[in-house]
């Protein structure tokens, strides 16, 4: 894609998101939603150019293209600032290689207790001495046997178990994909309420104060949607970036 449409896409991108923020009920204005950049399968070059727009947070699916684009030489020099989101299903056998990667900000794909243990035990070999490493809950609102993700009624008793036995980690929020293909004319979509229900369900169990819980939601197709149901972490690819060829 042209140098000059990813600048015009993400300046459009963070008009719109401005207009949902102004569209939020009062209870939900206190934070200001994150723009993450979805970058997968985009070339280098790409991620300079929004980079160069102002964009920090970037977001990567795949281990091994995650570690190549934050090792690049390229990158490291002309983006100091920048800021990875590993959102895509993590074993546990690649653990390691994704806490090696400079610059990673968060992990927003967590979603079992033996996958929190097992980062919690291995950060400090990776991050600055005393840093704790960011992460979210993945969870999965849509019951679909093929999402990875926790169902909404173990999100407590995880988030509970990282508070307390995980003192490397620190608990972000909570993240989904959903459903994909939902059509809004139908009304609001159903994970993105139920995973602010979850939300809800976890602040008042473990008395979380509810503007330090964020929820990442939202993608190309529906993130002013998410926003005004309380997103405060939008993925956006294919509107910044263009679509995309299959992964091979
Ligand atoms: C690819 C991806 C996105 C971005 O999707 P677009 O529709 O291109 O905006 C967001 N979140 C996750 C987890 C993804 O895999």
């Amino acid at each position: 894609m042209a140098e000059s449409a990813i600048r015009e896409n993400l300046k459009l991108v963070l008009e719109r998101l401005e207009i949902a923020c102004k569209k939020r009920s009062l209870d939900l204005q206190d934070v200001k939603p994150r723009l993450v950049a979805v970058s997968k399968i985009k070339p280098v070059e790409s991620i300079i150019e929004a980079y160069n727009e102002g964009q920090r947070h970037f977001g990567e699916n795949y281990v091994q293209e995650l570690e190549e684009k934050a090792a690049n030489k390229e990158i490291l020099e002309r983006c100091p600032d920048i800021r990875w989101h590993f959102i895509g299903h993590l074993q546990t056998n690649k653990i390691s290689k994704v806490l090696a990667v400079r610059n990673l900000f968060m992990i927003e794909t967590v979603d079992s207790q033996k996958l929190a243990t097992n980062l919690n035990k291995n950060w400090p070999k990776f991050g600055a001495l005393g840093s704790k490493l960011n992460i979210m809950v993945q969870v999965n609102t849509s019951g679909e046997d093929e999402k990875n993700g926790l169902p909404p009624s173990e999100v407590n008793s995880l988030v509970n178990y990282i508070l307390t036995e995980c003192p490397n980690l620190r608990f972000e929020g909570l993240m989904t994909i959903g459903m994909f293909g939902y059509d809004l004319s139908k009304g609001p979509n159903p994970d993105f309420l139920t995973l602010r229900k979850c939300k809800e369900d976890l602040c008042t169990e473990l008395g979380l104060n509810k503007s330090e819980v964020q929820l990442s939601m939202g993608m190309s197709n529906d993130f002013e949607h998410a926003i005004e149901l309380g997103s405060t972490n939008v993925r956006v690819g294919t509107t910044i970036f263009g679509e995309r060829t299959k992964k091979h």
